[in-house]
């Protein structure tokens, strides 16, 4: 029924509907204060009860996450949300009635139930519905909310298979349940809806054009930059998440300029005597020659190139590049989130040809 890899165990849970032992257990050891991570629709999310606070907080010594940087609230259910959440406004409402279950986070006032440790401090919670069955299933089983960011090391990658899973948290935390690839591939939209007004804080699953076709109104753009003194409206915004250890280095320039950029930035590091591995859609691989190349998709595609990123990371982590040259691509739609994990990918490290 399972194996066990440095003393975490691993349930295999692609059929975890018809398997309502391994749910049992999952819930078990959540309900003694263990740590489960599970598949989502987005990433793999690292769950623990969020209303026991020492269960929390052993998420934070497993994934080495600054304790100021929250994390969402799952839960199975809409009615649950009014136990974690007061002061909701209608517009919270209805984005959750439409989106839910599904890829969308709301930042709503916090209840006193929910521990300081899930919120990082803040009077202020993060809740979503996944749309996954199989985290949908172990939330029903436990029957409380799971607090769950993703389930890497802080500062890698997320997770979007359970193996990337073990990867990074084997021998941390108590179980993993394996439901085979997340369909999204990036994390979801958190959106601070308090007030009415949405302010996008993290581009996810859900664009905000969905989101202001929705509400009709505009969903406001974070422009909280890191060189102010303010402090930041998501506490992950000051964080380099989704770096892979390999430096990246990203190419944005029109489909017409970026085939030369590329081969001329290969020409340069290899004159350094460095390996390159490159990010490209599957348009421009066609037209290039290169020894390790990871290729997310097509350009036109922007679903495509988010469910193959992370892999594509972390693989390109394990070769012998020892630079990273990715390609740019629209923000339209989902897009801006894919632009969103390879900027912060990149750091400082984004060429911009006009
Ligand atoms: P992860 O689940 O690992 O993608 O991390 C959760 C993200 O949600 C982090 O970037 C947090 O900063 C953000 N977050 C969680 N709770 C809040 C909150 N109450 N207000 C703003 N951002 C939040
Ligand atoms: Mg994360």
């Amino acid at each position: 029924m399972h194996k066990k890899i440095a003393g975490t165990l691993i349930f295999d849970a692609k059929e975890a509907l018809a398997a309502p032992l391994v749910l049992a257990e999952a819930a078990r050891i959540l309900a003694d204060g263990g740590l489960v991570a599970f598949p989502t629709e987005t990433v793999y999310g690292l769950g623990a009860n969020a209303l026991d606070a020492q269960a929390v907080q052993k998420i934070y010594l497993a994934k080495g996450r600054p304790s100021d940087n929250p994390l969402i609230v799952h839960l199975a259910e809409f009615a649950q949300l009014q136990e974690l959440a007061c002061e909701i406004p209608p517009e919270a409402e209805k984005l959750a009635r439409h989106f839910w279950p599904g890829p969308l986070t709301l930042v709503l006032k916090k209840r006193l139930v929910v521990p300081d440790i899930v919120t990082g401090g803040l009077d202020s919670v993060a809740v979503r519905i996944p749309a996954h069955p199989v985290a949908l299933a172990l939330l029903r089983a436990f029957g409380r909310p799971l607090a769950a960011p993703s389930a890497n090391l802080a500062g890698r990658p997320s997770p979007t298979s359970a193996q990337h899973v073990i990867d990074d948290l084997a021998g941390k935390i108590d179980a993993v349940l394996d439901g085979g690839i997340c369909a999204v591939g990036v994390e979801s939209t958190i959106l601070d809806i308090r007030g009415g007004c949405p302010l996008l804080l993290r581009p996810g699953g859900v664009t905000p054009e969905q989101i202001s076709i929705l509400l009709e109104k505009e969903c406001l753009p974070c422009t909280w930059q890191e060189d102010t003194a303010m402090p930041p409206p998501s506490p992950g915004l000051k964080y380099t998440h989704y770096a892979p250890q390999v430096p990246l280095c990203l190419v944005l320039a029109s489909p017409e300029k970026i085939l030369a950029e590329i081969a001329r930035l290969q020409d340069v590091c290899r004159r350094q005597g460095k390996h390159v591995g490159f990010l490209l859609s599957r348009e421009l691989a066609a037209e290039f020659d290169a020894e390790t190349v990871e290729i997310l998709g097509s350009r036109t595609n922007a679903a495509e190139l988010a469910t193959n990123l992370y892999g594509a990371l972390r693989r390109l982590d394990k070769s012998a590049a020892e630079v990273i040259i990715a390609e740019g691509y629209s923000e339209a739609g989902l897009g801006l989130a894919v632009m969103n994990r390879l900027k912060k990918a990149a750091g400082s490290r984004v060429l911009v040809l006009e």
